[in-house]
């Protein structure tokens, strides 16, 4: 059987966009399931799209997610260059080679000649096509033009006649007539490829067995499959991706400008990559039972892309928030200090404070945190003097025994000369006695006295780490 060999060819935009992830993280499962290759291909045709730095932010992008290239621009391999814009001499070769076969034609029509096109389609509501009007110049005629210094470009000939069908693994049978297809452009006026030529030309060279990439494309196939033909080649199989969608309460198609959106974005939030590469996977794909934790290794295993969902594939925040919280519970203390410290650093003045109480305040809330940088709002308590009740608080202080218990444990917790976990839960004990008030109306009430919230991590260790000084300041306001 033929080696199965998937690539990955994201255009060096300057960051990641997690529906690229996605179609990365499957092109390598079918790959690696396969005991095949995953390749890296670096898409560049399109220089004014280019970003200096970008092609770093793939590699190490890809790199900490664990998705491992076995050929690239960086290492090599047996079909290099792995850079589109080093491959330019290729693109220009096949596409003469068309021309001469009579596949393929050049084209001189300029771009106001294109505009009273469109225009005219426009007026009749119809979709634009290029109308073929330099199909059938003569090759003498084109060279002629050529040497005279008239810019052209180089148009593939569709056939007129026929149908073309493929069978792509997540949308099934997919056929159309030869008839509505645009002579599509292979190569532009500057000499470059086009994206639509490029990937059939890579593809091919690169021994692609499997194309994995965005449902974008599945309307151009056809074309492709058509120019496949037209050069002799085999059709791989294709694999087109489903948009993914933002969860449920938003119908837009998740884009770049979301925060969210971005790899980069939800590491600089603290979410881990592990816990990313499971989210990317349920994100339009699942095992069709019960089980949503995976890791890598497991994902290759179990990976099925006929399984991929037709659908919009759903990014649910919520539910990335809760794998994210299954892989912390497995991390070391020391590990969880490093997910969320430097945030705290980022947004508190925490020069004067001992890095050991923000380990301890860190401590406190590791089990009630989802991501590394929610540690900012939990545990704004501890930052900011101040504290805002919000309204449930306030109707809860308004109850009979409220002022009591606050009188009696502000006096009694004043006393403490020793601030310890013990010593306070002691005072906290004493007011009961004192007051006769226990249970919720007691622990609520200095609770919200204190740190301003009707729910949070064990009081006395709560209050131990807010300091003395804090603690009676915000009793006696
Ligand atoms: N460079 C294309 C993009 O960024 C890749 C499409 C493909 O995978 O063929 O969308």
């Amino acid at each position: 059987m033929k080696e199965v060999r998937t690539r990955f060819a994201p255009s060096p935009t300057g960051f990641m966009h997690i529906g690229g992830v996605r179609t990365a993280l499957y092109a390598y499962l079918i790959a690696k399931q396969n005991n095949g290759k995953f390749i890296l291909r670096i898409e560049d045709t399109d220089q004014q799209r280019y970003v200096e730095g970008a092609i770093e932010v793939i590699y190490s992008t890809l790199r900490d997610l664990g998705l491992i290239w076995d050929e690239g621009p960086d290492i090599g391999g047996p079909y290099a260059p792995y850079i589109q814009s080093e491959r330019k001499n290729n693109y220009i070769e096949y596409a003469e080679k068309l021309v001469n076969e009579g596949k393929a034609y050049y084209c001189f029509c300029d771009e106001k000649r294109l505009d009273e096109l469109k225009a005219q389609a426009e007026q009749l509501k119809v979709p634009y096509k290029y109308d073929g009007h330099c199909r059938n110049l003569s090759l003498e005629e084109a060279r002629a033009k050529i040497k005279n210094g008239e810019k052209y470009v180089i148009r593939f000939k569709m056939p007129r006649e026929g149908i073309t069908t493929f069978n792509d693994y997540v949308y099934g049978e997919v056929t159309v007539d030869n008839a509505e297809l645009e002579d599509l452009i292979m190569i532009k006026s500057d000499g470059m490829a086009t994206y639509n030529f490029a990937n059939i030309i890579d593809d091919h060279s690169m021994a692609i067995s499997h194309v994995v990439r965005g449902n974008e494309y599945v309307s151009s196939t056809p074309k492709y499959i058509l120019i496949y033909k037209a050069l002799g080649w085999d059709v791989p199989e294709f694999v087109h991706l489903p948009i993914i969608k933002k969860a449920v309460y938003s119908d837009k198609k998740l884009s770049k400008r979301d925060g969210d959106a971005t790899v980069e974005a939800l590491k600089a939030k603290g979410y881990l990559n592990e816990a990313i590469i499971n989210m990317l996977a349920l994100t339009g794909w699942s095992p069709g039972d019960e089980r949503e934790l995976f890791t890598l290794n497991e994902l290759v295993k179990i990976f099925d892309p006929r399984k991929i969902s037709k659908g919009n594939a759903i990014f649910d925040v919520n539910k990335l928030n809760w794998i994210n919280s299954q892989y912390m519970k497995k991390l070391s203390d020391e590990e969880i200090y490093e997910l969320t410290i430097p945030h705290l650093k980022q947004t508190y003045n925490v020069n004067d404070k001992d890095i050991e109480w923000l380990k301890a305040i860190v401590k406190l809330y590791r089990n009630q945190i989802s991501y590394g940088q929610e540690i900012v709002t939990v545990a704004l308590l501890f930052f900011k003097e101040d504290i805002v009740l919000d309204d449930e608080c306030v109707e809860f202080m308004k109850q009979d025994g409220v002022v009591k218990v606050i009188d009696i444990f502000s006096k009694e917790i004043a006393k403490i000369d020793n601030w310890t976990i013990d010593n306070i839960a002691k005072v906290i004990n004493n007011t009961k006695e004192i007051t006769g008030i226990g249970g919720k109306l007691l622990y609520m009430s200095i609770r919200i006295k204190v740190t301003g919230q009707m729910h949070g991590p064990e009081l006395p260790n709560t209050i131990q780490l807010l300091g003395k000084d804090l603690v009676l300041n915000r009793l006696l306001k």
